[in-house]
């Protein structure tokens, strides 16, 4: 464990030492092989040796100004962490990590690394960025490994409570913090298990459930309680909670409710949504509620219509499932994409097939009221529209069809009205987010707080993270001001 103050852990480098070091050869991070890969459901990263993870850390320059720390939601302190990682502190290295991201193991497996730190790596400038999301994981699983999860410390109780509705990242860490400042945690939940769309949602292949198992379990150790199964808003209210056990709430319940695309022939048996599909596909039946279970099977042709990393998943999770021609229907170009380059890329290795540049307008079916045709337009770009990226125009005449067994819809998600509606004094965008103090998490109506999907419409794990950070800090406040009488 390391002793040394981030001051003196973070080495100055030389010149020549500058020079050295941008000779190191970047790591080749392991990979199955594609053609075995889709074979499993296994993680397509393979594991790390130590020796190549520090001489990873070595082609770090130690940068002062540490561009990657600034442009990490949750500030981590990666020049700190990988100075340790090189001199052999894998548990300091490891702890450098956790003491800013309560989830080093999930973001560094799921985060935007090219947007994020990579992409502000300076080594990145005259060629391969660090491999930090890599890095960032090894270090936390070598932890886990070898020395468990580290437990934080916990404040004496308060003897006050908060409930938590939703346990994806934004509840957990939620839950997490207010639990390390004394008060009591409890989480309900939807599903049958904890975890959010790291379970309900994104596949094994990319972060393995006993990642999530794992922290659920950290979690009950450090005084968490789950309460599954249950709907807040249906089985029990925001205002119940508030009246009868806790002083305040987190709102972290995401956004669940898929996009439809509004073209005929759309509830054709065959055309199913991401989730839909994802949950059925790639969950364990025993997790999963009795109206879930009906296995899936897509057949030989698939289409699946988005591009961002909801459709990656499911070009992937088909394969898995034997498909043999699985296409990407995209509207835009790759240029346009959002989502994580890299699962781009693994999806392309893996033999999906992208077709930009166009869109489905109807769907028609054949026997037993099952899809067989999309019926597609092609695009071109326009002018940019409100999201700042090129609008795609409909050319005239161009329609052309692509016979289908399963089509996936992988648009996006849309915020669930439920709480809004069965709670008073909640103020919303037109879509349904949240509106809150983006300083505090703090909503229209005093002792709720938000954060994560719920506030942000869909968006990405590390930032769920760092509102629900903010949050349990308002939080905390929140119920101490009251215990003194100040609200
Ligand atoms: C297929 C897919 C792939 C993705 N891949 C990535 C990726 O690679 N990298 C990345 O950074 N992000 C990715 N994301 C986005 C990321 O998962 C989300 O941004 C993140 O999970 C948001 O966290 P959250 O806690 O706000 O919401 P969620 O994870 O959605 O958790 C919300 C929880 O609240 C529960 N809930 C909802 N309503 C209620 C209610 N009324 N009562 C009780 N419980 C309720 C839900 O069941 C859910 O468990 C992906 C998303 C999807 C769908």
């Amino acid at each position: 464990m390391s002793d040394k103050s981030p001051s003196t852990e973070k080495k100055q480098v030389s010149a020549i030492d500058r020079k050295e070091r941008l000779k190191i050869p970047p790591l080749v991070t392991p990979k199955q092989d594609s053609k075995e890969r889709i074979k499993n459901w296994d993680e397509v990263y393979l594991e790390l040796d130590i020796e190549a993870a520090q001489r990873e850390a070595s082609r770090c320059l130690q940068c002062p100004a540490a561009a990657c720390t600034h442009a990490c939601p949750l500030q981590n302190d990666i020049v700190g962490a990988f100075a340790l990682l090189e001199q052999g502190d894998i548990i300091g290295a490891a702890n450098k990590f956790r003491e800013t991201s309560p989830m080093p193991e999930v973001c560094g497996r799921l985060c935007p690394h090219e947007l994020l730190c990579e992409g502000h790596c300076v080594v990145g400038k005259k060629g391969k960025p660090g491999a930090i999301g890599r890095l960032e994981y090894f270090l936390a699983d070598y932890q886990r490994k070898h020395e468990g999860w580290p437990l934080p410390k916990v404040a004496p109780p308060t003897g006050r409570k908060v409930a938590v509705v939703g346990s994806g990242p934004a509840g957990m860490v939620v839950a997490e913090e207010v639990t390390k400042r004394g008060h009591t945690a409890v989480v309900y939940e939807a599903w049958p298990l904890a975890g959010g769309l790291l379970r309900y949602g994104i596949p094994s292949f990319i972060i393995k459930k006993s990642v999530v198992d794992d922290k659920v379990q950290m979690l009950e150790k450090l005084g968490v309680t789950f309460v599954t199964n249950t709907v807040v808003g249906k089985d029990i209210s925001v205002d119940k909670l508030l009246e009868t056990d806790f002083d305040a709430v987190f709102l972290g319940y995401g956004a669940s409710q898929p996009v439809k695309m509004g073209v005929p022939g759309e509830d054709l048996d065959g055309i199913i949504t991401a989730t839909d599909f994802l949950v059925r596909a790639g969950v364990p039946t025993e997790h999963l509620p009795p109206e879930w279970r009906q296995p899936i099977d897509p057949g030989d042709k698939v289409i699946v219509i988005g591009g961002g990393n909801t459709a990656m998943d499911c070009l992937r999770a088909a394969l898995r499932l034997g498909s043999q021609e699985v296409t990407c229907v995209y509207r835009r170009t790759e240029a346009e994409m959002p989502g994580n380059a890299k699962e781009r890329e693994n999806s392309i290795e893996e033999g999906s097939e992208f077709m930009y540049l166009a869109a489905p307008i109807e769907f028609l079916g054949g026997e037993r009221n099952r899809v067989r045709v999309a019926r597609c337009q092609r695009m071109q770009l326009g002018e940019p529209d409100s999201s700042g990226r090129p609008r795609p125009v409909p050319i005239e005449g161009s329609e052309f069809e692509i016979p289908v067994d399963t089509v996936i819809l992988a648009l996006g998600y849309r915020v669930d009205r439920l709480i809004l509606e069965t709670t008073a004094g909640l103020e919303a965008n037109r879509n349904g987010t949240l509106i809150i103090d983006p300083e505090t998490g703090a909503t229209s109506r005093p002792g709720l707080f938000s954060g994560g999907d719920a506030v942000r419409g869909p968006d990405y794990v590390v930032d769920a993270v760092a509102d629900a950070k903010r949050a349990a800090a308002a939080i905390d406040e929140y119920i101490r001001r009251k215990q003194a009488g100040e609200t």
